[in-house]
């Protein structure tokens, strides 16, 4: 790869992996918050309302590329179950931190990457750009797994409202690397939403396919559903030394 001057990152499937059980847990977490606001939730019938309301809101996010918010998905799962409460309402706050304290419990660093980090923050700009709902959650983990002090970009599409592979999420990141775009290498597990995206926008993706490649199970749900092989041409990597070797291939 020529020219790399930064190097930004995706978050989940990426960097860190989460455990399957999380996503269980969460909703346990969840529904005990709503019982706890007072509200008659029972457990099976409104995670059943809230898989639903997701898959809807997934779907008009995929059509515009704006992002959503959970609060917006546990107020329809709730209306769904006869019970109103807005999106807005000030009780869904706790409701949705109960909801992703159960993912820092389960989510860990993929063996190798501080080290990778602490390299690469020697000679690159670092940034990271993830598609995640609920921006504190994302930073918390980052922080809990120690990640923070190595990003100089921390950009979460709760707080840009586009999702990747929106091009303005990309644009706000260029910006904020300030470095030219072709000088970018942007590493990611998703075909469509890194890869594309990433090339689209004018960057050098680079796909990453180490939790494919080690049956990792993937963080639930986030892992795109199109799994073909992007563009043959974007270089592939399987784990952190293949990227170093990418990386120093170019200087
Ligand atoms: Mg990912």
């Amino acid at each position: 790869m020529q020219n790399i001057k930064a190097v930004g990152f995706d978050l989940f499937n990426t960097l860190i992996t989460m455990e399957t059980i999380a996503l269980k847990d969460a909703m346990v977490r969840l529904t005990n918050s709503l019982r706890e606001m007072g509200l008659n939730v029972a457990h099976e019938s409104f995670v059943q309302a809230y898989r639903e309301a997701v898959l809807q809101f997934l779907q008009q996010t995929k059509r515009d590329g704006k992002e959503s918010h959970n609060r917006f998905w546990i107020s329809t799962a709730l209306a769904q179950q006869g019970l109103s409460v807005s999106p807005e309402d000030p009780d869904m706050s706790p409701a949705v931190e109960s909801y992703f304290s159960a993912f820092v419990q389960y989510t860990k660093l993929i063996p190798g990457t501080k080290e990778m980090l602490g390299i690469l923050q020697e000679r690159y700009r670092i940034g990271l750009l993830s598609n995640f709902t609920h921006p504190p959650a994302a930073k918390n983990i980052m922080s809990e797994l120690g990640l923070t002090p190595f990003f100089e970009v921390v950009l979460i599409s709760g707080d840009l409202g586009y999702r990747k592979p929106h091009g303005s999420v990309f644009e706000e990141l260029i910006e904020q690397l300030g470095v030219q775009r072709n000088e970018i290498a942007f590493v990611g597990d998703d075909p469509e939403a890194d890869v594309a995206g990433a090339l689209r926008a004018g960057l050098q993706p680079i796909w990453t396919t180490y939790v494919r490649d080690n049956n990792v199970s993937p963080a639930p749900g986030m892992l795109g559903p199109g799994d073909d092989a992007p563009d043959p041409a974007v270089p592939r990597i399987s784990n952190w030394q293949d990227l170093l070797t990418l990386l120093n291939a170019s200087s």
